[in-house]
């Protein structure tokens, strides 16, 4: 079993830190529960280039960028019992580095950091674990698994026979060692 693990608001929880960027420089004033939609930069009347940037900032402030759970380290080895774990993120090349050097400061183990990718569900993986709702449908037209980590931008996406909702990765590992 091959598992394309997610970045960003799966083992990251970088939009914190995008959102404290906000927060200082910018109106209105945003808390996470408010980030309802994935393109919800588009009701802050910005470019998708500017939400970007804005994330990019994140990502130099890495050692800022809090993990979205406890115990991530331990969990990830779990994961990686039931299958060969790669990280696969659309975070750019370039950001290589710093998202190698958060992984290794918080214990998460891997095969490969996949970098750069625009359409994940292309690669081919048996399951993905991921906060996308672009994911969540690409994956379930192709047949793929797709446990989507439960964040308030994906809320409006329902369940199907590909697509299970999960709350983190101790209910992901669950999910998998079931379909085993
Ligand atoms: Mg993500």
């Amino acid at each position: 079993m091959r598992i394309a693990l997610d970045l960003d608001g799966v083992l990251a929880d970088t939009i914190r830190v995008w959102l404290r960027i906000w927060n200082e420089q910018r109106f209105p004033k945003l808390t996470y529960e408010s980030i309802d939609t994935w393109d919800f930069w588009r009701k802050l009347g910005i470019s998708e280039a500017e939400f970007a940037e804005i994330f990019s900032r994140a990502w130099q402030k890495w050692e800022e960028i809090p993990p979205a759970e406890e115990g991530l380290s331990e969990k990830v080895m779990r994961l990686s019992e039931l299958g060969r774990v790669d990280v696969v993120t659309g975070r750019p090349a370039e950001e290589r580095e710093r998202v190698a050097m958060w992984l290794r400061r918080h214990g998460i183990s891997y095969r490969n950091l996949v970098m750069g990718v625009t359409d994940k569900v292309k690669l081919g993986y048996d399951v993905y674990i991921d906060d996308s709702p672009i994911v969540a449908t690409e994956g379930s037209k192709s047949g793929r698994t797709v446990l989507l980590r439960d964040q308030p931008w994906n809320r409006f996406v329902r369940s199907n026979s590909y697509v299970r909702r999960v709350r983190g990765l101790d209910e992901a590992v669950f999910v998998l060692s079931g379909e085993l």
